[in-house]
């Protein structure tokens, strides 16, 4: 019989790590245990499945609902002169609509902020609090805000404003206004990062590239003939590089932090 040691008596960090993780309801190995709901937050609409069309696919297969928050119109998004924002915006909302269906998501939440100009303040912060209030995920998924050389303000504003708002969702006194209309504080016990550079979990998709792949490639605006000669290239070789990491062919990698780790912690970056 193991016998339990008091917290004091640990006396490697390693081992007091171990136990601490032991407390915690959520485990990085095994991450989807008791989660009926995930929010994925995208700042354009075709972030979420290049980045999770597998483990998104595998998620809807496994009973679990998966809703998509998108934050902005992705208006920017052509080198067409002849489109207009307003039309681009249309049309991309269309796609992801698509898109989104082909992995067996039902809902999309748009907050319709201007692509390139995700604002993070303290009113988009509260927007995606609401939602958090409203949707009760048990994760959240959003950009690596750390990811190096990230040239898009949006993706790395998308994943600051993700992290805080998960953080603040469960504070009573936060944005008190959800709670006079009805709503409740409510918690996420992790958040997972994509588009991470430091994953800790992978998910094989392998067997679900293709349909990843179909499902990006809804994104018709985003992905001309021309486009998707380098781009299908480019998302396999980032599928193969998550795939060399853990032994497979085709992965995605996701960064997940509990949410105990999310503030003041000196090691949340070697989780
Ligand atoms: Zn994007």
């Amino acid at each position: 019989m193991v016998m339990k040691l008091a917290f004091e008596e640990f006396d490697s960090f390693e081992a007091a790590l171990e136990a601490l993780k032991d407390k915690l309801d959520f485990k990085i190995d095994d991450p989807f245990k008791d989660v009926n709901k995930v929010l994925c937050i995208e700042p354009h609409p075709d972030d979420c499945v290049i980045a999770l069309g597998g483990t998104i696919k595998k998620l809807v297969d496994d009973g679990i609902e998966v809703v998509y928050l998108l934050l902005t119109d992705g208006s920017m998004g052509t080198t067409d002169e002849s489109i207009s924002r307003h039309e681009l915006a249309l049309t991309r909302l269309e796609e992801e609509k698509e898109s989104a269906k082909l992995l067996g998501v039902k809902k999309i939440i748009t907050l319709d902020f201007a692509d390139t100009e995700l604002p993070h303040d303290r009113e988009t912060r509260k927007e995606i609090v609401t939602v958090i209030r409203k949707e009760k995920p048990e994760m959240v998924f959003m950009p690596d805000p750390w990811l190096p050389y990230e040239s898009h303000p949006d993706h790395r504003r998308a994943g600051f404003l993700g992290i805080e708002a998960a953080s603040f969702s469960g504070l009573p006194n936060f944005n008190r206004t959800d709670l006079v209309a009805g709503l409740e504080p409510h918690s996420v016990s992790a958040v997972g990062f994509y588009y991470t550079h430091r994953p800790n979990y992978f998910v094989d998709i392998t067997d679900v590239m293709g349909l990843k792949l179909e499902a990006i490639r809804r994104h018709r605006s985003q992905f001309t003939d021309d486009i998707w000669e380098l781009w299908e290239p480019y998302l396999r070789t980032m599928a193969m590089y998550y795939g060399k990491l853990c032994g497979k062919k085709y992965a995605e990698g996701i960064r997940f932090i509990p949410g105990l780790f999310l503030h003041i912690c000196p090691f949340a970056g070697d989780l």
